[in-house]
């Protein structure tokens, strides 16, 4: 059966058709780790999720790439101000890269409560410094870069077109352009590739131009080409990233290779709060960590995410995340129901289930749609095994762990804790058995066992 994706560079929706035949490769921007991921952040990540899932239910392999920004990106995002990371640092009093460490850790935690299909390859700015550099020399080597006293720049002027995803023009633009800080930069769009830094900056590396760091966009045009090759087949990231970061990959990719580096970009709408944004000035930043400390599974969180199309806007209330809760129980009971039924349901009327749920995935991840057929299964007067095994394959898509049973997320766990926890994971990880067991002391005095499952660490009040 076909897919079709809205295509942002084409505004409409194409049929999508892979480069190579069964591999597909896709970029999608990954978070910056200066701070915690808001349950906004987590509404992209779990739209890259669907993607994958559908792809992958349709029977493609993936090779995808998501990029950890731990060189932090300047606060504007024009690439002016104050290096993110580093306001961090010294905020918490810690290096740019124990930062860095610390939120991966954190976001990554978070994927696996959402239960999120992780991608192929996850990788660090600060590790591919030597493909930026290469990156930025090609660019000067084929004229569309220059240096100046501050940084390095790419020229946007020198591009046959600039802004094709969001149709920025720049003959129109110059004339109301903001006041410049950098007097050398010869063209306001003009974007820093790679900055010198100044005596006291934290994070820099030795490159041809003296002590640099990287400017934001440089980062995801590299590593996207280096394990992916001059073009891919999909690139993601929420739409706020359409104007700038995206346009500026796309300008130094054609900068290198002459090419626009993916057939589509998709990108996923925002999460409003109340209907208006997210902001620590409202005191309305709510992370994943949020919904489990109200009881709530973060599995609910997702059933909430499918309730709107990737590329409408999504009001988060915590009605919705309450009902969205009900919903998820009452999907898993009705597995259960079907799983222990012995009526018998007619091949065709399975068939037609199926076909309508494919149909409504590879029209553009069409998660309500999908979510309608999910529950017309569900709510199924006939009570089978069949049904049962239906909804499991349904779960491929939604990835809700349907045939568990859902955990009491009421019973909350204290951020001690769960910081405890997550140090004895890492320290497992790297096979530190000695840290494992002092931490696992450590949980006990504080009134908790833990158990390692098969599936992972359980936690249990004494
Ligand atoms: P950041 O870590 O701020 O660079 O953001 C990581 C990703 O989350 C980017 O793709 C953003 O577009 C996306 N994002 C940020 N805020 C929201 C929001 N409120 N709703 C949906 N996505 C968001
Ligand atoms: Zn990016």
């Amino acid at each position: 059966m076909e897919i079709k994706f809205y295509n942002t560079l084409t505004k409409e929706k194409q049929i999508f058709k892979p480069i190579e035949e069964k591999t597909i490769k896709i970029y999608s921007c990954g978070p910056t780790v200066y701070k915690d991921a808001t349950i906004g952040n987590m509404r992209t990540n779990i739209f890259m999720d669907i993607l994958r899932r559908v792809l992958k239910y349709n029977g493609y392999n993936l090779k995808h790439v998501m990029n950890i920004t731990d060189v932090g990106h300047l606060v504007s995002d024009a690439d002016e101000g104050e290096d993110k990371m580093i306001k961090s640092a010294k905020e918490e009093g810690k290096t740019p890269l124990q930062i860095a460490e610390y939120y991966t850790n954190r976001f990554l935690n978070d994927l696996e409560l959402l239960n999120i299909d992780i991608p192929e390859i996850i990788c660090k700015a600060t590790e591919h410094i030597k493909d930026m550099i290469e990156f930025v020399e090609q660019l000067l080597r084929n004229g569309y870069a220059y240096e100046t006293s501050t940084a390095i720049y790419f020229e946007v002027s020198k591009l046959k077109e600039y802004g094709i995803l969001s149709g920025i023009k720049l003959d129109e633009q110059k004339a109301g352009a903001r006041v410049e800080l950098d007097e050398e930069k010869r063209n306001p769009y003009d974007f820093a590739l790679w900055i010198k830094a100044p005596e006291n900056h934290l994070m820099k590396w030795d490159s041809p131009w003296g002590l640099c760091y990287p400017g934001w966009h440089i980062e995801c045009s590299a590593m996207g080409k280096k394990y992916l090759g001059d073009e891919f087949d999909i690139h993601t990231g929420g739409i706020d990233l359409i104007p700038t970061h995206h346009e500026n990959e796309i300008a130094q990719s054609k900068g290198v290779t002459g090419k626009n580096p993916a057939k589509f970009w998709m990108h996923g709408e925002f999460l409003l709060i109340n209907g208006g944004k997210m902001s620590k000035s409202l005191g309305n930043v709510y992370l994943l960590q949020d919904i489990i400390k109200n009881g709530y599974s973060p599995l609910a969180y997702k059933i909430f995410c499918f309730s709107a199309n990737y590329r409408s806007k999504l009001n988060f209330t915590w009605e919705a995340i309450d009902s969205a809760n009900k919903s998820l129980i009452k999907l898993k009971e009705a597995y259960k129901r079907h799983n222990e039924g012995k009526e018998v349901v007619e091949k065709e009327i399975v068939k037609n289930y199926e076909t309508k749920f494919l149909e409504a995935i590879n029209d553009d991840l069409n998660m309500p749609l999908a979510m309608s057929i999910v529950w017309e299964v569900a709510k199924h007067p006939k009570k089978s095994k069949t049904l049962a095994q239906l909804l499991l394959k349904f779960d491929k898509i939604l990835g809700i762990n349907i045939q568990e049973q859902e955990k009491n997320y009421a019973e909350e766990i204290p951020e001690e804790i769960q910081e405890l926890l997550r140090e004895r994971k890492q320290a497992r990880q790297q096979k530190d058995w000695e840290l494992s067991d002092i931490l696992r002391d450590k949980i006990k005095e504080k009134g908790y066992i833990v158990k390692d499952t098969k599936e992972g660490m359980n936690i249990e009040k004494i």
